[in-house]
Protein backbone atom coordinates (compact mmCIF):
# COMPACT_ATOMS: atom_id res chain seq x y z
CA UNK A 1 0.00 0.00 0.00
CA UNK A 2 1.78 3.11 -1.12
CA UNK A 3 0.52 6.81 1.09
CA UNK A 4 -0.37 9.33 -0.26
CA UNK A 5 2.55 12.33 -1.06
CA UNK A 6 1.93 14.90 1.86
CA UNK A 7 1.78 18.85 1.57
CA UNK A 8 4.32 20.72 4.43
CA UNK A 9 2.32 22.36 7.10
CA UNK A 10 2.40 26.06 6.99
CA UNK A 11 3.49 25.58 3.32
CA UNK A 12 0.31 26.01 0.75
CA UNK A 13 -0.81 25.20 -2.21
CA UNK A 14 -2.18 28.90 -3.99
CA UNK A 15 -5.48 27.14 -6.42
CA UNK A 16 -6.97 28.62 -9.14
CA UNK A 17 -10.09 29.80 -7.20
CA UNK A 18 -7.98 32.27 -5.62
CA UNK A 19 -4.91 32.61 -7.28
CA UNK A 20 -6.96 35.34 -9.93
CA UNK A 21 -7.53 37.30 -6.86
CA UNK A 22 -3.60 36.99 -5.67
CA UNK A 23 -2.73 38.01 -9.50
CA UNK A 24 -5.25 41.17 -9.09
CA UNK A 25 -3.88 42.56 -6.49
CA UNK A 26 -0.28 41.89 -6.96
CA UNK A 27 -1.10 43.67 -10.60
CA UNK A 28 -2.78 46.74 -8.69
CA UNK A 29 -0.08 46.72 -6.02
CA UNK A 30 3.03 46.70 -9.24
CA UNK A 31 0.82 49.43 -10.86
CA UNK A 32 1.14 51.66 -8.21
CA UNK A 33 4.69 51.65 -7.12
CA UNK A 34 5.75 51.59 -10.64
CA UNK A 35 4.14 55.12 -11.11
CA UNK A 36 6.07 56.30 -7.99
CA UNK A 37 8.98 54.67 -9.86
CA UNK A 38 10.31 52.00 -8.08
CA UNK A 39 11.34 49.01 -10.57
CA UNK A 40 11.97 45.63 -10.07
CA UNK A 41 14.35 43.63 -8.77
CA UNK A 42 14.29 39.62 -9.13
CA UNK A 43 16.28 37.80 -5.75
CA UNK A 44 18.00 34.43 -4.86
CA UNK A 45 15.53 32.71 -2.43
CA UNK A 46 18.75 31.54 -0.99
CA UNK A 47 21.27 33.63 0.76
CA UNK A 48 24.51 32.82 2.76
CA UNK A 49 23.51 32.46 6.63
CA UNK A 50 25.69 34.48 7.38
CA UNK A 51 23.47 37.41 6.07
CA UNK A 52 20.75 36.82 8.08
CA UNK A 53 22.71 36.77 10.92
CA UNK A 54 24.09 40.21 10.65
CA UNK A 55 21.58 41.99 8.79
CA UNK A 56 18.63 41.06 11.19
CA UNK A 57 20.19 40.22 14.32
CA UNK A 58 21.33 37.45 16.32
CA UNK A 59 19.25 38.05 19.09
CA UNK A 60 16.06 37.79 17.32
CA UNK A 61 12.85 35.44 16.62
CA UNK A 62 13.68 35.01 12.81
CA UNK A 63 17.82 34.37 13.43
CA UNK A 64 17.28 32.57 16.98
CA UNK A 65 14.16 29.95 15.96
CA UNK A 66 12.52 30.50 12.06
CA UNK A 67 15.16 30.29 9.88
CA UNK A 68 14.97 27.42 6.94
CA UNK A 69 19.05 26.66 7.20
CA UNK A 70 21.33 23.89 5.96
CA UNK A 71 24.21 23.35 4.62
CA UNK A 72 25.00 22.55 0.87
CA UNK A 73 26.87 19.84 -0.49
CA UNK A 74 29.85 22.38 -0.46
CA UNK A 75 29.34 22.11 3.32
CA UNK A 76 28.09 26.02 3.21
CA UNK A 77 25.36 27.46 5.75
CA UNK A 78 22.75 28.59 2.72
CA UNK A 79 19.09 29.91 4.31
CA UNK A 80 15.83 30.30 2.99
CA UNK A 81 14.89 34.18 2.67
CA UNK A 82 12.79 34.81 5.66
CA UNK A 83 12.39 38.60 4.29
CA UNK A 84 13.67 40.34 1.38
CA UNK A 85 15.63 43.13 2.73
CA UNK A 86 18.65 41.83 3.75
CA UNK A 87 19.10 40.06 -0.35
CA UNK A 88 17.98 43.38 -1.30
CA UNK A 89 21.11 45.23 0.22
CA UNK A 90 23.39 42.13 -0.69
CA UNK A 91 22.27 42.62 -4.11
CA UNK A 92 22.77 46.11 -4.54
CA UNK A 93 25.98 45.68 -2.94
CA UNK A 94 27.04 43.01 -5.43
CA UNK A 95 26.30 45.00 -8.21
CA UNK A 96 27.29 48.44 -7.22
CA UNK A 97 23.80 49.51 -7.29
CA UNK A 98 24.06 51.96 -4.67
CA UNK A 99 27.46 53.49 -5.58
CA UNK A 100 26.84 57.34 -6.03
CA UNK A 101 23.38 56.49 -7.00
CA UNK A 102 19.58 56.17 -5.43
CA UNK A 103 17.69 53.58 -6.11
CA UNK A 104 13.77 52.95 -5.57
CA UNK A 105 13.31 49.01 -5.96
CA UNK A 106 10.66 46.22 -5.63
CA UNK A 107 10.13 42.31 -5.47
CA UNK A 108 7.72 40.12 -5.05
CA UNK A 109 7.72 36.23 -3.85
CA UNK A 110 7.92 33.21 -1.12
CA UNK A 111 9.69 33.85 2.26
CA UNK A 112 10.12 31.25 4.46
CA UNK A 113 10.14 31.13 8.10
CA UNK A 114 9.76 28.35 10.69
CA UNK A 115 6.72 29.48 12.77
CA UNK A 116 3.76 27.89 14.38
CA UNK A 117 1.26 27.71 11.47
CA UNK A 118 -2.11 29.44 11.59
CA UNK A 119 -4.74 31.83 10.18
CA UNK A 120 -2.31 34.21 8.75
CA UNK A 121 0.84 33.07 9.76
CA UNK A 122 2.45 30.46 7.31
CA UNK A 123 5.94 29.15 6.99
CA UNK A 124 5.78 29.81 3.09
CA UNK A 125 4.28 33.11 2.66
CA UNK A 126 4.40 36.26 0.20
CA UNK A 127 5.76 39.59 0.42
CA UNK A 128 5.22 42.48 -1.61
CA UNK A 129 8.61 44.78 -0.89
CA UNK A 130 9.64 47.85 -1.41
CA UNK A 131 12.64 49.96 -0.71
CA UNK A 132 14.62 53.73 -1.35
CA UNK A 133 18.28 53.78 -1.49
CA UNK A 134 19.99 56.78 -1.15
CA UNK A 135 17.35 59.17 0.52
CA UNK A 136 17.58 61.04 3.66
CA UNK A 137 13.89 61.32 4.05
CA UNK A 138 11.55 62.36 5.91
CA UNK A 139 9.90 62.78 2.20
CA UNK A 140 10.75 59.86 1.10
CA UNK A 141 9.37 58.10 4.54
CA UNK A 142 6.31 59.74 4.02
CA UNK A 143 5.75 58.81 0.01
CA UNK A 144 6.04 55.05 1.26
CA UNK A 145 3.46 55.24 3.14
CA UNK A 146 1.06 57.82 1.29
CA UNK A 147 1.85 54.69 -1.40
CA UNK A 148 1.02 51.88 0.71
CA UNK A 149 -1.89 54.66 1.72
CA UNK A 150 -3.57 54.78 -2.00
CA UNK A 151 -3.40 51.29 -2.33
CA UNK A 152 -5.77 50.62 0.38
CA UNK A 153 -7.71 53.20 -1.63
CA UNK A 154 -7.69 51.91 -4.80
CA UNK A 155 -8.65 48.08 -3.73
CA UNK A 156 -11.11 49.34 -1.04
CA UNK A 157 -9.26 48.27 1.79
CA UNK A 158 -10.46 49.95 4.92
CA UNK A 159 -10.14 48.71 8.35
CA UNK A 160 -6.47 49.46 8.33
CA UNK A 161 -4.64 51.69 11.24
CA UNK A 162 -1.22 53.55 10.72
CA UNK A 163 0.78 53.37 13.72
CA UNK A 164 4.36 54.97 13.96
CA UNK A 165 7.66 55.50 15.58
CA UNK A 166 10.91 56.50 16.06
CA UNK A 167 13.96 54.62 17.01
CA UNK A 168 16.37 57.52 16.75
CA UNK A 169 20.00 56.87 16.02
CA UNK A 170 22.39 54.20 17.41
CA UNK A 171 23.77 56.83 20.25
CA UNK A 172 20.32 58.01 20.95
CA UNK A 173 19.26 54.68 21.00
CA UNK A 174 22.06 53.52 23.57
CA UNK A 175 20.85 55.88 26.10
CA UNK A 176 17.27 54.32 25.43
CA UNK A 177 18.60 50.87 26.45
CA UNK A 178 20.31 51.49 29.80
CA UNK A 179 17.11 53.21 30.54
CA UNK A 180 15.07 49.97 29.52
CA UNK A 181 18.16 47.59 31.01
CA UNK A 182 17.25 49.59 34.46
CA UNK A 183 13.40 49.38 33.96
CA UNK A 184 13.06 45.45 33.31
CA UNK A 185 15.91 44.85 35.74
CA UNK A 186 13.38 45.88 38.59
CA UNK A 187 10.73 44.14 37.32
CA UNK A 188 13.11 40.84 36.25
CA UNK A 189 11.26 38.48 38.75
CA UNK A 190 8.03 39.03 36.13
CA UNK A 191 10.13 38.63 33.07
CA UNK A 192 9.64 34.89 30.79
CA UNK A 193 12.25 33.27 30.37
CA UNK A 194 12.70 34.69 26.31
CA UNK A 195 12.91 38.36 27.70
CA UNK A 196 15.51 37.83 30.51
CA UNK A 197 17.68 35.92 28.01
CA UNK A 198 17.09 39.10 25.90
CA UNK A 199 17.54 41.58 29.01
CA UNK A 200 21.41 41.44 28.90
CA UNK A 201 22.11 40.66 24.82
CA UNK A 202 18.65 42.97 23.11
CA UNK A 203 16.30 44.93 25.87
CA UNK A 204 14.58 46.33 23.15
CA UNK A 205 13.43 42.71 21.94
CA UNK A 206 11.45 42.45 25.01
CA UNK A 207 9.19 45.20 23.77
CA UNK A 208 8.36 43.19 20.73
CA UNK A 209 7.05 40.41 22.79
CA UNK A 210 4.25 38.28 21.91
CA UNK A 211 3.61 37.20 25.33
CA UNK A 212 0.39 38.19 26.78
CA UNK A 213 1.60 37.91 30.25
CA UNK A 214 4.39 40.27 29.15
CA UNK A 215 2.11 43.27 28.15
CA UNK A 216 1.41 45.11 31.43
CA UNK A 217 5.21 45.17 31.91
CA UNK A 218 5.94 46.34 28.32
CA UNK A 219 3.29 48.63 28.73
CA UNK A 220 4.73 50.69 31.65
CA UNK A 221 8.54 50.41 30.51
CA UNK A 222 10.41 53.89 28.92
CA UNK A 223 9.61 54.98 25.71
CA UNK A 224 12.01 55.68 22.92
CA UNK A 225 10.78 59.24 22.10
CA UNK A 226 11.32 60.34 25.69
CA UNK A 227 15.19 59.40 25.03
CA UNK A 228 15.32 60.87 20.97
CA UNK A 229 18.15 62.61 19.45
CA UNK A 230 17.78 66.11 18.45
CA UNK A 231 18.39 65.64 14.34
CA UNK A 232 15.83 62.08 14.84
CA UNK A 233 13.21 64.24 16.43
CA UNK A 234 12.93 66.95 13.79
CA UNK A 235 12.91 63.88 11.20
CA UNK A 236 9.78 62.46 12.92
CA UNK A 237 8.40 66.02 13.27
CA UNK A 238 8.50 66.20 9.76
CA UNK A 239 7.22 62.80 8.74
CA UNK A 240 4.35 63.76 10.73
CA UNK A 241 3.97 66.92 9.20
CA UNK A 242 3.97 65.60 5.64
CA UNK A 243 1.60 62.60 6.48
CA UNK A 244 -0.92 65.67 7.84
CA UNK A 245 -0.52 67.30 4.91
CA UNK A 246 -1.25 64.36 2.47
CA UNK A 247 -4.44 63.50 5.05
CA UNK A 248 -3.04 60.03 6.24
CA UNK A 249 -3.76 59.86 9.38
CA UNK A 250 -1.56 57.69 11.77
CA UNK A 251 -1.32 56.98 15.37
CA UNK A 252 2.01 57.29 17.38
CA UNK A 253 2.66 53.53 18.81
CA UNK A 254 5.45 54.40 21.53
CA UNK A 255 6.54 50.45 21.66
CA UNK A 256 6.55 49.64 18.33
CA UNK A 257 10.09 48.64 17.86
CA UNK A 258 10.02 45.58 15.12
CA UNK A 259 11.30 42.63 14.85
CA UNK A 260 14.40 43.29 13.13
CA UNK A 261 17.74 44.67 14.77
CA UNK A 262 18.78 46.83 11.65
CA UNK A 263 15.84 49.68 11.43
CA UNK A 264 16.45 53.50 12.89
CA UNK A 265 14.58 56.45 13.13
CA UNK A 266 11.12 55.51 11.88
CA UNK A 267 9.58 52.65 11.66
CA UNK A 268 5.83 51.92 10.72
CA UNK A 269 3.20 49.73 10.71
CA UNK A 270 -0.74 49.13 9.16
CA UNK A 271 -2.30 47.05 11.07
CA UNK A 272 -6.02 45.63 11.36
CA UNK A 273 -8.10 43.73 14.22
CA UNK A 274 -10.26 42.26 11.02
CA UNK A 275 -8.05 39.41 10.81
CA UNK A 276 -7.75 38.23 14.48
CA UNK A 277 -4.41 38.70 15.75
CA UNK A 278 -2.60 38.12 12.88
CA UNK A 279 -3.16 41.93 12.67
CA UNK A 280 0.21 43.06 10.96
CA UNK A 281 -0.58 43.41 7.20
CA UNK A 282 2.04 46.07 5.75
CA UNK A 283 5.56 46.88 8.07
CA UNK A 284 8.67 48.86 7.70
CA UNK A 285 10.69 51.71 8.43
CA UNK A 286 14.15 53.12 8.05
CA UNK A 287 17.76 51.02 8.39
CA UNK A 288 20.66 53.63 7.82
CA UNK A 289 23.02 51.34 9.05
CA UNK A 290 22.41 48.48 7.84
CA UNK A 291 24.54 48.77 4.51
CA UNK A 292 27.60 50.07 6.63
CA UNK A 293 27.13 47.15 8.86
CA UNK A 294 27.17 44.28 6.16
CA UNK A 295 30.83 46.31 5.29
CA UNK A 296 29.55 48.65 2.54
CA UNK A 297 29.76 52.75 2.68
CA UNK A 298 27.04 54.50 4.86
CA UNK A 299 24.23 54.54 2.96
CA UNK A 300 20.77 55.61 3.76
CA UNK A 301 17.57 53.61 3.25
CA UNK A 302 14.13 52.56 4.49
CA UNK A 303 11.50 50.30 2.82
CA UNK A 304 8.20 48.31 3.74
CA UNK A 305 7.14 44.52 3.41
CA UNK A 306 3.52 43.70 2.52
CA UNK A 307 2.20 39.68 3.72
CA UNK A 308 -0.08 38.99 0.42
CA UNK A 309 -1.66 36.52 2.55
CA UNK A 310 -3.32 39.09 4.69
CA UNK A 311 -3.51 41.66 2.30
CA UNK A 312 -5.89 38.99 0.09
CA UNK A 313 -7.31 37.92 3.92
CA UNK A 314 -9.06 42.04 4.36
CA UNK A 315 -9.52 42.93 0.68
CA UNK A 316 -12.41 39.39 0.79
CA UNK A 317 -13.28 40.82 4.28
CA UNK A 318 -14.01 44.03 2.97
CA UNK A 319 -15.93 42.84 0.66
CA UNK A 320 -13.61 42.78 -2.40
CA UNK A 321 -13.83 40.73 -5.86
CA UNK A 322 -11.39 40.25 -8.37
CA UNK A 323 -12.82 40.84 -11.54
CA UNK A 324 -13.37 37.03 -13.07
CA UNK A 325 -11.30 35.60 -15.73
CA UNK A 326 -13.83 33.37 -17.19
CA UNK A 327 -13.52 32.25 -20.36
CA UNK A 328 -15.48 34.52 -23.32
CA UNK A 329 -16.42 31.85 -25.94
CA UNK A 330 -16.56 28.02 -25.73
CA UNK A 331 -16.77 26.25 -28.90
CA UNK A 332 -18.24 23.11 -29.03
CA UNK A 333 -17.84 20.34 -31.94
CA UNK A 334 -19.93 17.49 -32.59
CA UNK A 335 -19.04 15.25 -36.29
CA UNK A 336 -16.75 13.95 -38.67
CA UNK A 337 -14.29 16.60 -39.01
CA UNK A 338 -15.90 19.37 -37.31
CA UNK A 339 -12.53 18.67 -34.54
CA UNK A 340 -10.07 20.17 -36.80
CA UNK A 341 -12.18 22.77 -38.12
CA UNK A 342 -13.07 23.62 -33.87
CA UNK A 343 -9.07 23.83 -33.18
CA UNK A 344 -8.36 26.54 -36.51
CA UNK A 345 -11.34 28.59 -35.66
CA UNK A 346 -10.12 28.81 -32.44
CA UNK A 347 -6.64 29.61 -33.03
CA UNK A 348 -7.94 32.09 -35.44
CA UNK A 349 -10.01 34.10 -32.82
CA UNK A 350 -7.16 33.60 -31.02
CA UNK A 351 -4.93 35.48 -33.56
CA UNK A 352 -7.64 38.51 -34.42
CA UNK A 353 -8.88 39.22 -31.11
CA UNK A 354 -6.69 40.67 -28.43
CA UNK A 355 -7.17 39.16 -25.02
CA UNK A 356 -9.69 36.93 -26.18
CA UNK A 357 -10.50 33.75 -23.80
CA UNK A 358 -11.43 31.02 -26.00
CA UNK A 359 -11.94 27.63 -24.21
CA UNK A 360 -12.44 25.16 -27.18
CA UNK A 361 -13.92 21.53 -25.64
CA UNK A 362 -11.31 18.83 -25.23
CA UNK A 363 -11.79 15.12 -25.41
CA UNK A 364 -15.52 14.81 -27.70
CA UNK A 365 -18.62 14.08 -25.58
CA UNK A 366 -22.27 14.20 -26.92
CA UNK A 367 -23.89 17.56 -27.46
CA UNK A 368 -25.27 17.65 -24.47
CA UNK A 369 -22.59 17.03 -22.22
CA UNK A 370 -20.86 19.80 -24.27
CA UNK A 371 -22.94 22.43 -23.86
CA UNK A 372 -22.74 21.78 -19.73
CA UNK A 373 -19.06 22.22 -20.00
CA UNK A 374 -19.96 25.43 -21.73
CA UNK A 375 -22.41 26.40 -18.86
CA UNK A 376 -19.57 25.58 -16.48
CA UNK A 377 -16.99 27.32 -18.23
CA UNK A 378 -19.45 30.61 -17.61
CA UNK A 379 -18.75 31.88 -21.17
CA UNK A 380 -20.73 34.24 -22.49
CA UNK A 381 -21.86 32.07 -25.60
CA UNK A 382 -20.91 29.14 -27.46
CA UNK A 383 -20.17 28.36 -31.29
CA UNK A 384 -21.59 25.42 -32.23
CA UNK A 385 -20.00 23.57 -34.86
CA UNK A 386 -21.63 20.47 -36.62
CA UNK A 387 -22.00 18.49 -39.86
CA UNK A 388 -24.46 20.72 -41.11
CA UNK A 389 -22.72 23.92 -40.13
CA UNK A 390 -19.71 22.48 -41.73
CA UNK A 391 -21.01 21.59 -44.90
CA UNK A 392 -22.60 25.29 -45.21
CA UNK A 393 -19.63 27.19 -44.06
CA UNK A 394 -21.31 28.64 -40.86
CA UNK A 395 -21.13 27.99 -37.11
CA UNK A 396 -23.91 28.44 -34.28
CA UNK A 397 -24.15 31.06 -31.71
CA UNK A 398 -25.78 30.28 -28.79
CA UNK A 399 -26.09 32.82 -26.07
CA UNK A 400 -25.44 31.14 -22.56
CA UNK A 401 -26.27 33.31 -20.05
CA UNK A 402 -29.49 34.49 -21.58
CA UNK A 403 -32.35 32.56 -22.89
CA UNK A 404 -32.12 33.87 -26.75
CA UNK A 405 -32.19 31.71 -29.37
CA UNK A 406 -29.47 30.06 -31.01
CA UNK A 407 -28.46 32.17 -34.11
CA UNK A 408 -26.04 31.09 -37.44
CA UNK A 409 -23.34 33.06 -39.01
CA UNK A 410 -21.12 32.78 -42.04
CA UNK A 411 -17.30 31.51 -41.21
CA UNK A 412 -15.95 34.60 -42.79
CA UNK A 413 -18.15 36.95 -40.67
CA UNK A 414 -17.29 35.02 -37.51
CA UNK A 415 -14.15 37.33 -36.28
CA UNK A 416 -16.57 40.36 -37.02
CA UNK A 417 -19.83 39.09 -34.80
CA UNK A 418 -17.31 37.52 -32.32
CA UNK A 419 -16.02 41.21 -31.57
CA UNK A 420 -18.97 42.73 -31.67
CA UNK A 421 -20.48 40.29 -29.36
CA UNK A 422 -17.80 40.54 -27.06
CA UNK A 423 -17.70 44.57 -26.63
P1 LIG B 1 4.20 39.41 12.91
O1 LIG B 1 4.25 40.45 13.97
O2 LIG B 1 2.80 39.09 12.46
O3 LIG B 1 5.01 38.19 13.23
P2 LIG B 1 6.49 40.45 11.56
O4 LIG B 1 6.77 41.69 12.30
O5 LIG B 1 7.28 39.23 11.86
O6 LIG B 1 4.91 40.09 11.65
P3 LIG B 1 7.70 41.41 9.14
O7 LIG B 1 8.95 40.66 9.34
O8 LIG B 1 7.68 42.85 9.34
O9 LIG B 1 6.54 40.73 10.02
O10 LIG B 1 7.11 41.07 7.70
C1 LIG B 1 6.31 41.99 6.97
C2 LIG B 1 4.92 41.47 6.74
O11 LIG B 1 4.93 40.11 6.30
C3 LIG B 1 4.05 41.43 7.97
O12 LIG B 1 3.46 42.69 8.18
C4 LIG B 1 3.01 40.39 7.61
O13 LIG B 1 1.99 40.96 6.81
C5 LIG B 1 3.78 39.43 6.77
N1 LIG B 1 4.21 38.23 7.51
C6 LIG B 1 5.23 38.11 8.38
N2 LIG B 1 5.35 36.86 8.82
C7 LIG B 1 4.37 36.13 8.21
C8 LIG B 1 3.97 34.75 8.21
N3 LIG B 1 4.64 33.85 8.92
N4 LIG B 1 2.92 34.38 7.45
C9 LIG B 1 2.25 35.28 6.69
N5 LIG B 1 2.59 36.59 6.64
C10 LIG B 1 3.63 37.01 7.36
MG1 LIG C 1 7.05 37.57 13.09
Amino acid sequence: MSSKPRAIRGMNDILPEVSSTWRYLETEVQAIVESYGYREIRLPLLEYTELFKRSIGEVTDIVEKEMYTFLDRNGESLTLRPEATAGMVRAGMTNGLFHNQKQKLWTTGPMFRYEKPQKGRYRQFYQFDVEAVGYEGPDVDAELIIMSARMWQRLGISQLTLEINSLGIPESRARYREALVEYFSGVKNRLDEDSIRRLEQNPLRILDSKNPEMADIVAAAPVMLDYLDEASAQHFDGLKRLLDAAGVAYKINPRLVRGLDYYSRTVFEWVTDALGSQGAVCSGGRYDGLVEKLGGRSTVAVGWAMGIERLVALYEVCGGKAPARDADVYIAALGEGTGEQAVALAEELRDQIDAIRVELNLGGGSFKSQMKRADKSNAAFALILGEQELADGTIGIKPLRSGDDQTSVALDDLVATVTEKLS
